[in-house]
């Protein structure tokens, strides 16, 4: 199974969103752009709103039916390991094998120096085609990459080949994901891990590197676009190299997490894109909830009271809410409008405060994270939510559409 050349990643938090998202994507082929969605939710996702694996799969057929899309899609096991795997492996057919938790820990020496046996033939100088700096890899700093990685990579040919077990190897697509790692990955330390995946077996497509600067969901890059524009031109190279190299599919892309709402990014990626003409998966996932949550306070009403408790719940649990985000959310408590304050606003104002239009002096991007990873909060209310939901529909489903389209689509494809 092989991946497209373009595919961006659209979450639904809760599965009432999908046939909305896909009309995003019919815009695109309107526009020419083959562009295939890949529904992905994690299995913290899953626990933290209550759903199993095989909703996701339900739900995107379901869109599918009712959008009328005709095009290819396909539904990811984000961030699984070989604990989490399981419950996925009938009805997902993308695995985005999360090892991060394994950066760092090699318990035995012998990993390490195969490793380094194993990466002889690339020691002294080694140049990248495209990157125009060669890179001088000692034995000191193979051990170093080994000590890091050996046994993360270990781990991923682990989950890899248990999924090709229940699914035949051409049965899924592989992503390996280390963007939740303490450090960035330098393009080097890319082309080695690539190399180990390679060596383990692991035929991946798409790889998920930590990239420097913060990706932090539902909000704008920080750091300095750019140097990262530099760095992800160099790691395309690296990519373009690797496939060559050690024989790894011709579809291997990049991914990058926590992709919504890049926007200073956007067109530097799309450029460095079409100019080496590589492929590209951007995961979109939090924005679609966050879209969900501002069309509800928008529409006002019993919409709008269900997002200020939603905000409530949030801000009163923000410990709780924010745990399983640790390396993904940045948030100023300092500027948190209390509950209070938001009871009292109008569905304008709160709709204004959580939507990403860096233009406007309202727009809050600490409530929008927090309220990001409220959506637990949104679980809890159950019933009522998805009535709220449904009064809301239209509203909901138009914001969800344009924002697919209109800030991230568009933006990346030029179009
Ligand atoms: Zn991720």
């Amino acid at each position: 199974m092989m991946l497209e050349r373009f595919s961006l990643g659209i979450g639904d938090r809760f599965g009432r969103q999908g046939a909305a998202q896909l009309r995003a994507f019919q815009r695109a082929a309107e526009k020419g752009l083959t562009l295939v969605p890949v529904w992905n939710k994690s299995n913290r996702e899953h626990n933290l709103v209550g759903t199993r694996p095989q909703a996701t799969r339900d739900a995107a057929e379901a869109a599918v039916r009712t959008a009328g899309w005709t095009g290819s899609y396909h539904v990811d096991a984000d961030h699984i390991g070989l604990k989490t795997v399981e419950g996925f492996l009938g009805c997902s057919d993308f695995f985005t094998i999360d090892v991060a938790d394994f950066l760092g820990v090699s318990s035995s020496a012998a990993p390490v120096e195969a490793f380094v046996t194993s990466m002889q033939s690339f020691a002294g100088t080694l140049k990248i085609p495209g990157i125009d700096r060669p890179f001088v890899v000692t034995d000191e700093m193979l051990t170093t990459f080994g000590q890091r990685y050996a046994l993360a990579v270990h781990e991923a040919g682990k989950v890899y080949r248990r999924i090709a077990q229940a699914r035949g190897t051409d049965g899924f697509i592989a992503e390996v994901s280390v963007d939740e790692a303490a450090d960035p990955q330098s393009p080097v330390e890319l082309f080695f891990l690539l190399a180990a995946l390679a060596y383990e077996g692991a035929a991946v497509q798409t790889i998920a590197p930590k990239f420097s600067g913060s990706f932090f969901k539902g909000i704008d890059y920080v750091g300095n676009p750019a140097a990262f524009a530099r760095e992800f031109e160099d790691d395309l190279h690296v990519v373009a190299y690797a496939i060559q190299t050690f024989d790894l599919p011709s579809s291997l892309k990049l991914s990058v997490h926590s992709g919504s709402d890049k926007f200073s990014l956007y067109p530097l990626i799309g450029a460095a894109v079409r100019r080496q003409n590589a492929g590209l998966h951007l995961k979109t996932a939090g924005t679609t909830w966050l879209e969900e949550a501002a069309g509800l306070a928008a529409s006002g009403g019993e919409g709008l009271a269900v997002a200020q408790t939603i905000y409530q719940q949030a801000y009163e649990r923000i410990d709780e809410f924010c745990a399983p985000y640790a390396a993904v959310v940045q948030i100023d408590r300092a500027r948190l409008p209390l509950p209070s304050e938001v009871w009292g606003w109008s569905a304008a104002n709160f709709a204004a405060a959580l939507r990403h239009d860096q233009s406007s002096a309202q727009y809050n991007s600490n409530l929008r994270q927090l309220v990001h990873v409220g959506f637990k909060a949104a679980a809890e209310l159950g019933d009522r939510y998805f009535a709220a939901l449904e009064g809301a529909e239209a509203v909901v489903g138009e914001g969800v559409t344009t924002n697919l389209w209109d800030r991230h689509i568009r933006p990346l494809y030029g179009l």
